[in-house]
């Protein structure tokens, strides 16, 4: 049976709990089923605790829910100054909570410390960004012809149906809740099944810092089943989704029928490129940083390392030697590099590419295989890996892998960089490395891709617009426009003339 058992919006203080619940229009409940399924730390293999497992009847509840928070509540009459002050006092909460946040997500999802906390913190400043900016968005007043006026005003869209991955946990539930409410709107999140602890802390931060019951639900299950039926909901208008470009073909599909708008965050096979003049140690420790990072669990991991072939040599004897000192370890330990992987299925996954390549033709330099991790012998561990021997059209070099291993290839000049870095179904991400600015700048124009990273291992900050060209989705997040991503825009056209016009000219 379900038990809903909050005192209104009064959640338990400590984030560490053996059983969480869904909130749904302001109070923790569980499925209605009473079913609930077990999650998981990665770096131990041990549970973690239990989440609800809801089912189509729970996606009722919380549409229900959102939908009535938005048509009759008011939040999204609030001022706008009002709305941004509830995103800073959010932003304030998850600030004095910040070491229980990274301790919950470096649990749940096996990702290092320095890591999580880096999120965590991103996390943070989205919202604090988000409570500026939407204070600066409105409408437009246009210039008319004759005796009319025209003006247009932003409004919020209504329901979003959310759907988040497993990479980034608090980060991605950040970039969807914050410029989503920013803007008036009412959420309903689904956290990706294997790591939704955050995304449930947070929803409660939210009720905390004074959002209304009902603007932001969470609902906990597997995405067949209840993310699927989110997105063909009637009760939802807009769907925002973040994961793999197949699951987003499909999610587009089933939005189609109801006209949801959509938006898309998806895959990616990021290029990085380095060219002769770049400087040879900051490229290493970048590229080094921008597929190892997350232990490679990146949309915007730089898979594929292309090099100027008159550098090769000496930056894969610096590549191959910093990738073997990397430290696989205890995730709470801040010397750590490189946590876990997600789950066994995944660790499997990325074992099956590695093992394809080889029977392609390629060779592994270092790594190419599961670890044991001494303390953390149940965990999933995959030791960093560099594939070198591997032309562009293999299919390691093609297919998202989503793990710490990256393929090395080599380009003769500017013209073949660009066309190998674009020689790919996604178009996410890509990063420069070089001096001379001429040739940036031209690569750059060249490149396919929503994000380029010029000298940089960061991809993005809170008002840099993120998202991918081609199949990696379309939409942006963590941008200014992307409150034009949630909102509709209406205009309003008066006639102001003294005497009332007859256009059909009839007596
Ligand atoms: P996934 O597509 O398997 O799952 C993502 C979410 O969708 C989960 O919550 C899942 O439960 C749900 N889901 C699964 N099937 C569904 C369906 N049929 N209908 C509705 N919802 C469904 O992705 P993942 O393995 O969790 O995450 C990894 C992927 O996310 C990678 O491809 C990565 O590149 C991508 N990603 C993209 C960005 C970006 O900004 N472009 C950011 C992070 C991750």
């Amino acid at each position: 049976m379900s038990q809903t058992t909050q005192e209104k919006n009064v959640f338990p203080k400590e984030m560490k709990r053996d059983r969480y619940q869904m909130v749904i229009g302001g109070q923790m409940t569980d499925a209605l089923s009473g079913e609930t399924f077990k999650v998981y730390n990665p770096a131990t293999g041990a549970v973690l605790a239990e989440v609800p497992k809801a089912g189509k009847e729970d996606v009722d509840r919380a549409v229900k829910a959102a939908r009535e928070a938005f048509d009759n509540g008011k939040w999204r009459r609030y001022p706008v100054g009002k709305r941004a002050r509830v995103l800073n006092k959010i932003a304030s909460i998850m600030r004095s909570r910040f070491n229980e946040l990274v301790e919950l997500e470096v649990l749940n999802s096996g990702k290092t410390v320095a890591a999580a906390q880096g999120q965590v913190m991103q996390a943070i400043e989205d919202f604090e960004f988000y409570a500026g900016a939407i204070v600066t968005h409105s409408g437009t007043v246009n210039n008319m012809p004759g005796p009319f006026f025209n003006y247009t005003q932003k409004e919020p869209i209504g329901v979003c149906g959310q759907i988040i991955p497993w990479n980034y946990p608090m980060m991605m539930a950040a970039w969807k809740i914050a410029p989503a409410i920013a803007t008036g709107n009412s959420v309903v999140l689904k956290p990706a099944s294997l790591t939704p602890l955050t995304a449930i802390i947070l929803t409660e931060i939210c009720h905390e810092a004074g959002v209304p019951d009902g603007v932001v639900n969470v609902i906990t299950g597997p995405g067949a089943a209840i993310g699927s039926y989110l997105v063909t909901h009637e009760g939802v208008d807009k769907v925002a989704f973040t994961g793999e470009t197949s699951t987003g073909k499909d999610i587009m599909a089933k939005a189609s029928e109801t006209l949801k708008r959509v938006t898309l965050e998806l895959g990616g096979k990021s290029p990085n490129l380095v060219f002769p003049d770049a400087d040879l140690d900051g490229a290493v420790d970048g590229s080094l940083f921008g597929i190892f990072y997350n232990t490679g669990q990146s949309c915007e991991a730089r898979s594929r390392l292309f090099l100027h072939e008159s550098i090769y040599d000496a930056f894969m004897e610096k590549f191959i030697a910093k990738t073997k000192k990397l430290k696989l370890g205890d995730p709470f330990a801040q010397e750590t590099h490189v946590g876990a992987i997600i789950s066994q299925s995944q660790l499997e996954k990325i074992h099956s590419y590695v093992e394809e390549a080889k029977k392609d033709g390629a060779t592994v330099v270092t790594g190419g295989e599961a670890v044991q991790v001494p303390g953390f012998e149940n965990g999933y561990w995959y030791a960093p890996t560099i594939i070198t021997g591997v032309t562009n059209d293999m299919k390691i070099a093609q297919e998202e892998i989503f793990g710490p291993v990256v393929v090395v290839m080599t380009f003769k000049d500017e013209k073949e960089a660009v066309k190998l870095a674009n020689d790919t179904k996604y178009g996410l991400a890509a990063a420069i490395w070089a001096k001379d600015n001429g040739l940036i700048k031209r690569v750059a124009d060249g490149l396919r891709a929503g994000v380029v990273m010029v000298n940089s291992p960061f991809s993005a900050f809170p008002g840099t617009p993120f998202g991918g060209y081609k199949q990696s989705g379309f939409g942006r997040e963590l941008g200014y426009e992307t409150l034009n991503l949630y909102t509709e825009t209406k205009s309003v056209l008066s006639y102001i003339g003294a005497k009332p016009l007859n256009p059909f000219n009839l007596q």
